[in-house]
């Protein structure tokens, strides 16, 4: 939890509440989004793409510092 406002990396709008995973910030609607997200759901693809890209650029920076 936080005071300062970061941009969501999933819904890519600035919030105040939300979590810090691995340096990205995600903001509690999409946390709960997320978990309530399933295969059907509109936003279920949306997530996945914004995750695998989190990801991916996880790797990245990983990379990089080798
Ligand atoms: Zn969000």
């Amino acid at each position: 939890m936080t005071d300062r406002i970061f941009d969501c990396f999933v819904c890519l709008k600035p919030r105040r509440r939300g979590v810090m995973v691995a340096g990205r910030f995600l903001c509690d609607r999409c946390q709960q989004e997320m978990v309530d997200s399933r295969p059907g759901v509109p936003r279920y693809e949306l997530f996945l793409r914004r995750t695998a890209a989190f990801w991916r650029s996880l790797k990245e920076a990983a990379a990089a510092k080798e």
